[in-house]
């Protein structure tokens, strides 16, 4: 079937330069969804229809035509993210929109799952065997001994065992920000700088306890041992996970975890965990949570029987997480199938922030506040979607 252009009264260039665009701007769309195959035609006529309206000279349809095919490849077919005369394409052609199957989907997620080795050097845990590994390239960090540890906030050397005893911990909740202009640190958190005499520039908040964090296997096996996803039997799924952790008389514990599904967008999980050990800060600014009831809250091991089955984590899933080893390791799961957009997107050793990540790549603004595990999980796995071109939206799949 030939395709041409729709007429117009009033054409901003010649009819025969309108019909040759129209003809590479459907083979750009060929190339960019192949899986839309039926719908291209009237995708392509309708957009070029677009340019041809919102130009008034033949120069300009024509830039206007070369500015559509640039960001249709930058945004490889993606029209939620693409504008015609700065308006956005996606609202006015929403039946263009060609849903993605599951096999497609799942074969593009396993091209971006993280290599083991890379995800060893991230901090992950993959193996009891590869433990030893990954903790040599960790022991390099400010971690003490295992009788001591160095407060991850105010850098004070302190006994473990001694961590209950009250004391006086200084900080900053946030670190500290380096500004150009004045060419000094200061703290977000209160505005002071880190040249200020006063004694607010050792910290705005005070905690009766320093706080710590075991890095490696043999730290966080101690407290709790690791389980290995691959005893779990399990079809394949996709799972976008997040929990929010607090600082305890253990170190860095779960208090929170969310599983999202990938492809419905229903939350499978989402439950308040007891700590193992005392509580020292349920880090409410970051984590969201203001108090933990029995009542309504599952012990760690409640949640990981309940978690690592069959229809959640299980030896095939595939997990999706931004910087998911902080999750996995207080979770304690050794498992090998993992996506993190973290990695995912790391300029060398930089690593973006989800909330610049979700407001970069899919346009919403996440964390304003306190943070919450299922928002966050949700606008990991949103991120997922845009970075493998699949329709946020889609709920159902064939
Ligand atoms: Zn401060
Ligand atoms: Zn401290």
């Amino acid at each position: 079937m030939v395709v041409r252009p729709i007429d117009l009264v009033n054409q901003p260039a010649p009819f025969q330069d309108r019909y040759k665009i129209l003809q590479r701007l459907l083979d750009v769309l060929e190339k960019l969804k192949p899986n839309a195959k039926g719908k291209l035609n009237k995708l392509a006529t309708g957009l070029e229809l677009r340019v041809a309206k919102s130009s008034k000279s033949p120069q300009s349809y024509k830039f206007n035509m070369s500015i559509l095919l640039r960001d249709l490849n930058k945004f490889q077919g993606d029209l939620s993210k693409i504008k015609i005369g700065h308006k956005p394409v996606a609202h006015s052609t929403p039946a263009v929109e060609n849903k993605a199957t599951k096999a497609n989907a799942m074969e593009k997620l396993k091209s971006i799952l993280i290599d083991v080795d890379t995800l060893e050097k991230n901090g992950y845990i993959t193996s009891i065997g590869s433990a030893a590994t990954a903790t040599a390239i960790r022991s390099g960090d400010l971690q003490g001994d295992s009788e001591h540890a160095i407060c991850l906030r105010c850098n004070t050397k302190f006994s473990k065992s001694e961590i209950m005893k009250k004391t006086l911990c200084r900080y900053h909740p946030l670190k500290k920000e380096y500004d150009r202009e004045s060419k000094i640190h200061h703290y977000p958190c209160c505005g002071e700088t880190a040249v200020s005499s006063s004694f607010l520039r050792l910290g705005c908040q005070t905690c009766d306890h320093h706080v710590f964090r075991e890095q490696t296997y043999e730290g966080m096996s101690n407290i709790t041992e690791f389980k290995d996803t691959r005893h779990v039997e399990g079809p394949e799924n996709v799972l976008a996970l997040d929990c929010e952790m607090a600082y305890t008389s253990l170190g860095y514990e779960m208090i929170r975890l969310t599983i999202v599904d990938f492809f419905t967008s229903k939350t499978l999980f989402d439950e308040i965990v007891r700590p193992i050990g005392q509580m020292i800060d349920l880090n409410s600014q970051f984590s969201g949570i203001h108090e933990i009831k029995e009542s309504d809250s599952l012990s760690y091991d409640e949640c990981m029987q309940r978690v690592l089955t069959s229809s959640l984590i299980n030896k095939d899933s595939i997990l999706i997480g931004h910087g998911l080893e902080n999750d996995v390791n207080v979770m304690r799961i050794l498992h090998r199938k993992i996506i993190d957009t973290a990695i995912l997107y790391s300029k060398g050793r930089f690593k973006t922030s989800l909330k610049n990540l979700a407001f970069e790549n899919i346009n919403r603004k996440i964390q304003s506040g306190e943070h919450d595990s299922s928002e966050d999980a949700i606008a990991t796995m949103d991120v997922v979607k845009s970075k493998i071109g699949i329709p946020i939206a889609q709920k159902e799949w064939n």
